[in-house]
């Protein structure tokens, strides 16, 4: 199909590329998702580590622990854009944040995670799957 998925941080020292498709999309709900997004939830489109062409190093904080370790966020250190995160239980597949993508209308979660914290202003959408905790939970 040749898919080629594209995006990066809002200064563009941080870019990624991949030609693999997509092996999930999901948005993760749970606490940490909510406070570094500062936003109902993370938009994250999963692909296979390998296949990723990262220019720049996104920075990892170190997860401040709780439940909230399910995804390990990368930022830009200077522009501060949220651009990849790691999922605890898929440690080989990196996910990309959709927001980042420079095409984020191709985000289409199949997924909703950690919907048990989720706010009652989060309005998911209705044909996803809702999981109450993470992945394999
Ligand atoms: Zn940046
Ligand atoms: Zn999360």
């Amino acid at each position: 199909m040749g898919q080629n998925l594209s995006g990066g941080c809002a200064c563009v020292a941080i870019l990624y590329e991949t030609d693999a498709d997509p092996m999930l999309m999901l948005n993760c709900a749970c606490p940490d998702c909510q406070k570094a997004s500062g936003s109902a939830s993370s938009a994250i489109v999963v692909v296979p580590e390998p296949a990723v062409r990262l220019t720049g190093e996104p920075r990892y904080p170190k997860s401040v622990g709780n439940e909230g370790k399910a995804v390990e966020r990368g930022f830009c250190p200077t522009c501060g854009s949220q651009v990849t995160a790691k999922l605890e239980r898929m440690p080989d597949v990196l996910g990309l944040q959709a927001g980042s993508l420079d095409d984020p209308s191709r985000f289409k979660p199949a997924m909703d995670i950690f919907t048990d914290s989720a706010q009652p202003w989060d309005h998911m959408q209705p044909d996803t799957q809702k999981l109450r905790q993470g992945l394999s939970a």
